[in-house]
């Protein structure tokens, strides 16, 4: 799954090429920097690849989302559907521009359930914000449909699943922006980074103001620039930029590699009575970071998942049911708004109010499932050996044979 695995001499060039002139910094120093401008060529890069008008790099997946909300006009009053089972970073950035996470329940997809959106609208509405989770897509053609009818903003969250695309167009580039985060952990890296896509000019110049205090970047003299509105720091620095553009240029290989595996370990898979898989909405756009995997119910993964622990083969596996960051059940934090800032009591009231509904149907969907990691260093041999031991756990799961928890 993550770029980090496969990293060397090119990311060394790219960063070596930064060290030479010394300008660490993507603004600015035009002579010094002799020509080297490595974040602007990760964003034409970015555009390029995927297919999009605007990219604004940044700091962090985080930023991006940040940036994105504030950029489309999100805040004070409104509210962002969110799914359930997500990244923290989803009701983080939401929070932190003034406005109220509403998390709604999934379904097999591991995204978004259209009915259960629909049955979210309120008047306050603003955003609906579908998370590809584990490298595949949200069933965005029902999404776009609410969104339409609606007049709903749609923003991607697509960090976790770069590279994956939905009826022929890359994730990310669909709604009104998307973002990817480029953290040690994702499909490529930059260490820590992120992005903002978009086919709007005038977002992408919001973007562009609010990751430098508000620069309006228009003349040459950086000191001169005016401040049309407050922004913040969410800068990249040209060193983390520098891997990222080695690694963009690697994506392909690692897709292809994630697609081998992938299909290799769902083959092992694939025959055992009561396993299913994740629905996919688009299989074509599959990224293949993850195999997320169900058994028939919650008993039965729990054992599995002790089982695979037992017998030493559980790491890349997640069980996320039981995860402290990536879905509702465990963020306690969340369901008591606790937060180092005070916020408003109507915002910090409407955001527990939220995250204390009911969820018995994300419960019923994550408590029966894993996802497996999927890495780009398993040799065949050990592409097989890893299938056949997670077959063989799950089989003996499943025969009843492992009754003992
Ligand atoms: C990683 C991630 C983020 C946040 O990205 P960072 O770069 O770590 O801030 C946001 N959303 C999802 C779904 C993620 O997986």
């Amino acid at each position: 799954m993550p770029g980090f695995e496969l990293f060397g001499a090119e990311e060394r060039k790219e960063v070596n090429d930064v060290l030479e002139t010394g300008i660490l910094m993507r603004y600015g120093f035009d002579g010094p920097r002799k020509g080297i401008w490595k974040a602007a060529a990760m964003e034409a890069a970015v555009c390029s690849t995927f297919g999009c008008t605007h990219a604004m790099l940044l700091s962090s997946g985080t930023a991006a989302l940040t940036t994105a909300m504030a950029a489309l006009g999100i805040g004070y009053g409104d509210e962002v559907i969110i799914p359930s089972f997500t990244f923290v970073a989803s009701f983080e950035a939401i929070i932190s521009v003034g406005a109220v996470p509403v998390m709604v329940d999934v379904d097999d997809t591991l995204t978004l359930a259209p009915d259960a959106v629909r049955a979210a609208i309120t008047p306050r509405t603003k955003c609906i914000m579908p998370v590809h989770m584990c490298g595949s897509m949200a069933d965005l053609g029902a999404l776009q449909d609410i969104c339409a009818a609606h007049n709903l903003i749609l923003l991607e969250d697509a960090c976790q699943s770069i590279g994956g695309s939905y009826r022929g167009k890359m994730l990310g580039t669909i709604g009104h922006a998307g973002t990817f985060s480029f953290d040690f952990v994702k499909t490529i890296t930059c260490a820590e980074g992120g992005v903002v896509m978009t086919n709007s000019k005038e977002v992408y110049e919001k973007c562009d103001g609010y990751t430098d205090h508000g620069h309006d970047h228009k003349g040459a003299d950086r000191g001169a620039d005016l401040h049309p509105f407050i922004g913040y720091n969410f800068r990249i620095s040209e060193l983390n930029a520098a891997v990222g553009l080695a690694q963009i240029a690697k994506l392909n290989q690692f897709l292809s590699i994630q697609r081998r595996n992938h299909a290799a370990l769902k083959a092992c898979l694939a025959d055992i009575p009561g396993i299913s898989f994740r629905r996919i909405p688009d299989p074509e756009g599959d990224s293949c970071t993850f195999l997320s995997w169900f058994l028939p119910t919650e008993e039965l993964t729990r054992a599995a998942v002790a089982e695979m622990k037992a017998k030493g083969i559980l790491a890349g596996s997640f069980y996320w049911f039981d995860n402290n960051w990536h879905y509702i059940r465990k963020w306690d934090h969340l369901k008591h708004s606790i937060t180092l800032n005070r916020l408003h009591p109507d915002h910090q009231a409407a955001i527990m109010a939220q995250a204390n509904k009911d969820f018995s149907a994300s419960d019923a969907i994550m408590g029966r499932c894993v996802s497996t990691s999927i890495s780009l260093l398993w040799t065949p041999e050990q592409l097989q050996t890893r299938g056949e031991q997670m077959a063989a756990v799950i089989r003996k799961v499943m025969s009843g044979q492992s009754v003992a928890v």
